[in-house]
C-alpha cells in the first residue's frame, strides 16, 4: 500500500458560518447562505484544503427535528455547493447533548469543544490537522480546533469588539479568503525553508 501524503482541511461550523443562524435551523425553506461561502471554499480547495463541515446539532438530541430532517437539508445544501464548483469532501455532525432526549442525552466526545468531530476526519479523510484551519462563529468551535490543535482558528463575527481565543477575527468571508491564502504561502516557504535546512 502506497502511503498518500496526508491533505489539510478548511473545517468549516455550519450556522452562523455557511449559513445564517437564526437557531435550529432545520428546514430548507429558513436556510439562507452567507454571502462569500462559495468564493471562500473556492480558494481553500484552490489552496489545496479539503472542504471538511463539523457541525453540533443538539437540535436532534433536544427532540426538535430529527436526524432525517438534518440529512433531507444536508443532501440539499452539498447540491448547493456541487452546483458552485465546491463540491463539500465530508459533512460531521453531533446530535448528542447532555440534555438531550432518550439516545441523545449524552456528554460526547464529538460535541465542540471537544475535538472528535476533527479527529473523525482526521482519521477517515487523511486530514493533516498539524496545517488545517476552522472558522467558527462562537468560541466552542475556537476551543475545538485549540484542542485538535489546529495551527489557525478563525472566528467569524460581526461585532467588532467580541473576546476571543480565536487567533484572527473576521467580518466578511471575503477577508478570510484573502487571509487564508498569504497564511497558507507563508506556511509552504517555512516547509520549504525547512527542507532545504535553512
Ligand atoms: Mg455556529
Amino acid at each position: 500500500m502506497t502511503e498518500t501524503p496526508n491533505s489539510p482541511a478548511l473545517f468549516l461550523d455550519r450556522d452562523g458560518v455557511i449559513n445564517h443562524d437564526a437557531g435550529y435551523i432545520h428546514r430548507i425553506a429558513d436556510f439562507r447562505f452567507i454571502d462569500g461561502i462559495f468564493d471562500l471554499c473556492a480558494t481553500a480547495r484552490d489552496l489545496n484544503y479539503k472542504l471538511v463541515v463539523v457541525t453540533n446539532q443538539s437540535g436532534i438530541g433536544r427532540g426538535y427535528y430529527t436526524e432525517e430532517d438534518f440529512h433531507q437539508l444536508t443532501a440539499w445544501m452539498r447540491e448547493a455547493f456541487i452546483a458552485h464548483d465546491v463540491p463539500l469532501d465530508a459533512v460531521y455532525y453531533c446530535p448528542f447533548h447532555p440534555d438531550g432526549i432518550g439516545q441523545y442525552r449524552k456528554t460526547s466526545q464529538l460535541r465542540k469543544p471537544a475535538p472528535g468531530m476533527l479527529l473523525k476526519a482526521r482519521d477517515e479523510l487523511g486530514i493533516d490537522l498539524a496545517t488545517s484551519v476552522l472558522i467558527g462563529d462562537k468560541e466552542s468551535d475556537i476551543e475545538a480546533a485549540h484542542n485538535a490543535k489546529l495551527p489557525l482558528a478563525i472566528r467569524f463575527s460581526d461585532k467588532a469588539d467580541i473576546r476571543s481565543k480565536a487567533d484572527r477575527i473576521f467580518s466578511n468571508h471575503a477577508q478570510i479568503a484573502q487571509f487564508l491564502t498569504s497564511f497558507t504561502k507563508q506556511q509552504h516557504s517555512v516547509c520549504e525553508r525547512d527542507v532545504r535546512g535553512h
